[in-house]
């Protein structure tokens, strides 16, 4: 009797597998897609699973990476044109929908204009009006032929506003097939992915950055496998001559969008759609991203204005803030 108390005991401090109640729990910290990631799992195979979802991460990172001249976007940048594998096609294809439904707001194109602001390089800068509209012109059309893509001579793609949203949900693919995860919550720079349950059942507790400050403005509650992706202008920036320039472009003057809006938070079922529809909603800020929200009832969202006020559409649980709720 004393021994099973004793091995339940240490089986409960060490988290080991097996031992009712308390699955095992695994932790991975990485560095991918330009930002830190923090990883946890639960489940008999949660530590193997980690590692398999690094790997995926870092292939993913392989080919969507707008840096690396052998990666999918540098060979396409470079105008090769370029057999993709099925799930390459769906993320592409997919990009090109969210890209029209959103009227342009989400452009992959756009990597000539985000270029010349300096966000991939770091080398921040305001450019000429005449120096945007050259950049602007520059921005073609990304051409899908069945299983094979090509850019138009002169344009360049950056997946840079869809990537982590479709990382995340191939990461959570992943272990749904392997089935000896119950659950997890992967934080891939503030790009968070939930995948099943808590071990003690009760929901995920995702908190929402205040854009104007150090805390949170809020907290969101969900239950089950979601991509939640915020995109926000205080997430990168710089600042000239006393005015912040951020890293979202408008894909209609060249320049940061000024919304009205701080931060757009999308839960959604796919990350690809939640990653891109943050951008995007960013962009058209929030009496056009509510007419989307009615029109296309596919995701949630959180809205924060310049001013700090929060809107929520209807089917989200929100907790330690005052906010509006959307209906329909
Ligand atoms: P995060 O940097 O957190 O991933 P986003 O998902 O909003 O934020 O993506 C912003 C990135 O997408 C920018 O750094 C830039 O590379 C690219 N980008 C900026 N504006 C647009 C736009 N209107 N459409 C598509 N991509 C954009
Ligand atoms: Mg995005």
């Amino acid at each position: 009797m004393k021994k099973t108390i004793i091995l339940l005991l240490l089986c409960l401090s060490l988290g080991l597998p097996g031992c009712a109640g308390n699955p095992a729990q695994a932790e991975r910290q990485l560095f991918a897609m330009d930002t830190v990631m923090t990883l946890t799992a639960w489940g008999s195979g949660a530590e193997e699973a980690l590692a398999e979802v690094e790997t995926l991460l870092f292939s993913l990172e392989d080919q969507l990476s707008v840096t690396r001249e052998s990666s999918l976007v540098g060979r396409l940048n470079q105008g090769q044109t370029v057999e993709l594998t099925p799930e390459l096609t769906r993320l592409l294809a997919g990009t090109l929908a969210l890209s029209q439904k959103t009227g342009g707001a989400l452009e992959p194109c756009l990597y000539p204009v985000t270029k010349l602001w300096g966000f991939t390089t770091g080398d921040y800068r305001v450019p000429e009006p005449a120096e945007i509209q050259a950049a602007q012109a520059q921005v073609g059309r990304l051409h899908l032929d069945g299983d094979t893509a090509y850019l138009d001579p002169g344009s360049q793609l950056d997946l840079g506003a869809v990537g982590k949203g479709w990382a995340g949900s191939q990461a959570a693919a992943l272990l749904q097939a392997r089935q000896d995860v119950t659950g997890a919550l992967l934080n891939l720079g503030g790009n968070v992915q939930t995948y099943g349950a808590k071990p003690d059942g009760s929901a995920w507790t995702i908190g929402i950055q205040d854009p104007a400050g150090e805390g949170l403005a809020g907290v969101l509650h969900l239950t089950g496998t979601w991509a939640v992706v915020t995109s926000g202008g205080y997430e990168r920036y710089f600042t000239q001559d006393g005015v912040d320039y951020c890293h979202i472009i408008d894909p209609a003057t060249g320049y940061p969008a000024r919304s009205g809006l701080a931060s757009v938070t999308v839960v959604a079922e796919d990350g690809l759609t939640a990653d891109g529809l943050s951008t995007a909603l960013y962009v058209l800020g929030l009496e056009a991203a509510l007419d989307y929200w009615r029109e296309n009832r596919d995701f949630q969202a959180v809205f924060i204005t310049d001013a700090g006020e929060i809107y929520a559409t209807a089917g989200l649980e929100l907790s330690q803030c005052s906010y509006h709720t959307v209906e329909d």
